[in-house]
């Protein structure tokens, strides 16, 4: 059974709109998975309707921005009910913090004679597709700063404006880690911690990281995301058979043009894992089946 349990749509920063996306993991073999947009579970009606159609079995996902440390770290989210009340305030609450967010970068632009930012980066946001309610994000503004003639690379965008400490540097604020996990339990879904390896931490706070995610109720870890090394996947395993955690793969599939994770194409789950979609609880949300 091929299973996709991470992949976004134009919801977030995918390319393909989520019935796309749907005929596009059919034709590649998989047989479950999950739509997973960056805080957002706007494209899951389109994705379950456009699974059913291909046969595939289905369940609810969500790609949740938490804080842990002072790090930004992504919680998977599954089998939640999309119109529990409590992720839908929570999911409002982030998108409004980075309309706010977009807003204060535009308006530090325009005081620096850059004026017509938010408006530009809009633009060039709406141009790739993307949902007209959300709001551009910095490499949008590093584009139109091209575009407007005030850098002449995106690099150089970064690097005097909107890099870490610079002007255009205005940290969103995300839910803390527990409280992220908590809002997915409280709508009835599991979380699951995304791509350990991504977040460049040593092992060691790898580690606290993990046993915080248990303590805060997280039920499972990515231990395949994407064309991992195998060596990485081994850890990893080896970390969720410690902590007693379920494991989940997936793709993270954002546009076709990045074969390096082109969907259901992953590292294999090692034998040895409890995956996720054997665990009852979660098998009994799956529809299709
Ligand atoms: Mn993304
Ligand atoms: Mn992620
Ligand atoms: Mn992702």
């Amino acid at each position: 059974m091929l299973v996709d349990l991470h992949m976004h749509s134009t919801a977030s920063d995918g390319v393909l709109a989520p019935a796309e996306l749907m005929a596009r993991a059919a034709a590649a073999g998989v047989d479950l998975l999950a739509l997973t947009d960056h805080d957002c579970v706007d494209g899951l009606a389109e994705a379950w309707d456009a699974a059913r159609s291909h046969g595939m079995r289905w369940v609810s996902g969500v790609e949740l921005s938490a804080q842990w440390q002072g790090h930004t770290v992504h919680v998977l989210g599954y089998a939640f009910d999309p119109q529990a009340r409590v992720l839908v305030d929570a999911l409002v609450a982030v998108r409004d913090g980075r309309w706010q967010r977009a807003e204060q970068i535009a308006a530090r632009l325009a005081a620096k004679r850059m004026p017509g930012a938010l408006e530009g980066a809009q633009a060039i946001q709406q141009a790739t597709g993307s949902d007209p309610h959300s709001p551009p994000a910095r490499p949008h503004f590093a584009d139109w700063m091209v575009q407007a003639g005030h850098v002449r690379d995106r690099a150089e965008a970064f690097r005097k404006w909107l890099g870490a400490g610079k002007l255009g540097d205005i940290k969103q604020h995300w839910p803390a880690l527990p409280e992220a996990v908590q809002q997915l339990r409280a709508s009835g879904g599991v979380a699951v911690l995304a791509h350990p390896w991504h977040y460049g931490f040593t092992r060691a706070r790898l580690r606290r990281l993990l046993r915080d995610f248990a303590e805060a109720g997280g039920r499972g870890i990515e231990v395949v995301n994407g064309k991992q090394s195998p060596e990485q996947v081994a850890v990893l395993a080896r970390l969720a058979g410690e902590f007693g955690f379920l494991a989940s793969c997936g793709s993270d599939f954002h546009h076709p043009d990045a074969p390096w994770m082109a969907l259901g194409a992953m590292t294999p789950l090692p034998a040895s894992c409890a995956p996720l979609w054997a665990d009852a609880r979660f098998a009994e949300r799956v529809s299709g089946l």
